[in-house]
């Protein structure tokens, strides 16, 4: 296990930034610069958001200096890789279904060109920020790295509550948004993706949009569309499935255990968490507890996930579930289980509820749940953590594998998708398993050394331009 301080580890950044201590980094008193933002929803909180969510790019440098010290990586590739390429902030109109005009406020971040072009999600949420932003960018060059995909990463997101949002509204400001960025974005360029808040009805308005613009049919621009605009089939489960695939595959191979009959509880019941639930119950795992951004609920006796997805689209929440009792975010994440899937936001797990986990593994479907201080306190507990690059990243393999359809104009079956991305999931997590054993890494040390050793390899062979 690596144990570089995070101290330690801030030696690195540049000499205008501020040195963050630890408590900043977890409780997020970090600014962004300071954004007066025009925002369609709920201005009034963007000053705090950002206060808060700055932490997030902080927490994806000071993982990234960590990984880097321990590799022993040039102070230059240092410099290069820990700041994004390219970013992009744009305000705009829609109109509302009452004819009202309201502005909102986007963002494209670009991390790295250094494989090919750029990948990553589209967020749709209130507490979107350009450093938000900037972390899941940054996280998604190394989990296509990790993966060996030809694409850097890249992150979208719009101020945003897509709950309060009429379709048509939703419409409007995807088509608007779009255009404004429609010169960052392309088949070639940048492929965006859905995330939080976004689904394969956003991805399709987008490739229509841009359709529009180039005059003709350009279905590789987006990933995550549905199968009848070229998207393709097992993408909506891709990323659940893949948590599964992995999990199971850690127990085995590391703890020398069955997901069969083990207890599982999921933060988040979206795309990722209902689908995470759904596959490891058909595999025989026993789920819980689950909880939305509403509240949680919990049953010893188990949790029916396809029950609970149908129950959650006909009433927009998990609470009320049959058969299950009330519970609390926190109780959740403290419950005695075999595994823990935060399936929700960044900063879940901080030092501040670290020590309360009983989950003897927590595999990582959101983005950045676990802080680095709370990566000590449990490692230092002896809990096996996945990490994100590796355990959520069958919904990138998949849309690379829509990306790679759709340039050719040629579809493959259900079995090939699962199939190939089994096969990328498992071949890299055994990577990472040898280069944990090899050099006593936990698991995200050695999923980030991977991960990065491959882009550095890449920038010295191609040089720096001019
Ligand atoms: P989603 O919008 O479909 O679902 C998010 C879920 O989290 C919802 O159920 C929401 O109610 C819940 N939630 C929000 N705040 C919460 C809180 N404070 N407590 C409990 N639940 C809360 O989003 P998604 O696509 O499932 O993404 C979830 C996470 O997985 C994000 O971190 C995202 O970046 C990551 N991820 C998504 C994909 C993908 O393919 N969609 C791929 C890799 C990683």
């Amino acid at each position: 296990m690596a144990k570089n301080s995070t101290n330690s580890t801030m030696k690195t950044l540049l000499p205008q930034e501020p040195t963050p201590s630890v408590e900043e980094i977890e409780i997020g008193l970090l600014t962004d610069t300071d954004h007066t933002l025009p925002s369609g929803d709920q201005p009034a909180r963007i000053i705090d958001n950002v206060a808060h969510k700055a932490s997030a790019y902080s927490v994806a440098q000071s993982q990234f200096e960590r990984a880097a010290k321990a590799m022993d990586l040039e102070p230059y590739l240092i410099e290069y890789l820990r700041v994004p390429q390219r970013e992009l902030i744009v305000h705009f109109p829609a109109h509302m279904d009452t004819g009202e005009l309201k502005m909102f406020t986007g963002f494209r971040v670009h991390h790295s060109t250094v494989k090919g072009p750029t990948k990553g999600g589209l967020r749709y949420h209130p507490d979107v920020t350009l450093d938000e932003c900037r972390a899941l960018a940054m996280w998604m060059t190394w989990k296509c790295s990790l993966m060996n995909l030809p694409y850097g990463g890249a992150k979208g997101g719009v101020i945003i509550d897509p709950r309060s949002h009429s379709q048509s509204e939703l419409e409007r400001i995807t088509r608007r948004y779009t255009t404004e960025i429609t010169g960052f974005i392309g088949p070639d360029r940048d492929i965006p993706a859905p995330d939080v808040g976004t689904n394969a009805q956003t991805m399709a308005w987008i490739m229509d949009t841009y359709s529009m613009h180039r005059g003709a049919s350009a279905p590789a621009i987006i990933t995550g569309k549905p199968v009848s605009v070229g998207g393709t089939v097992g993408r909506e489960y891709a990323t659940g499935l893949g948590i599964t695939y992995v999990t199971r595959a850690i127990l085995e191979k590391k703890i020398g255990r069955s997901l069969e009959d083990a207890t599982v509880a999921i933060q988040g019941f979206g795309n990722v968490g209902s689908w995470t639930a759904r596959t490891m119950s058909e595999r025989g795992a026993h789920i819980v507890a689950v909880s939305d951004v509403t509240g949680g609920i919990h049953s010893e006796a188990g949790i029916d996930p396809r029950g609970l997805m149908r129950y959650m689209k006909a009433n927009g929440t998990v609470l009320g579930y049959p058969g299950t009792e009330p519970i609390s975010n926190d109780e959740l994440l403290s419950l005695d289980v075999d595994i823990l899937v935060p399936a929700a936001l960044e900063g879940q797990i901080t030092k501040h509820n670290a020590h309360e986990i009983k989950a003897h593994v927590i595999a990582e479907g959101a983005n950045g749940p676990v802080t680095p201080e709370a990566d000590n306190i449990l490692n230092d507990k002896g809990t096996t953590i996945i990490p994100d690059i590796l355990c959520n990243a069958g919904g990138v393999v998949v849309s690379y594998f829509e990306w790679v359809q759709d340039l050719q104009a040629f579809f493959w079956d259900e079995g090939q998708v699962r199939h190939q991305m089994e096969r990328l999931l498992l071949d890299n997590l055994d990577v990472v398993m040898g280069a944990a054993t090899r050099h006593k890494y936990d698991l995200r040390t050695a999923a980030y050394t991977i991960a990065i050793g491959r882009i550095a390899e890449a920038v010295k062979f191609r040089g720096i331009y001019p």
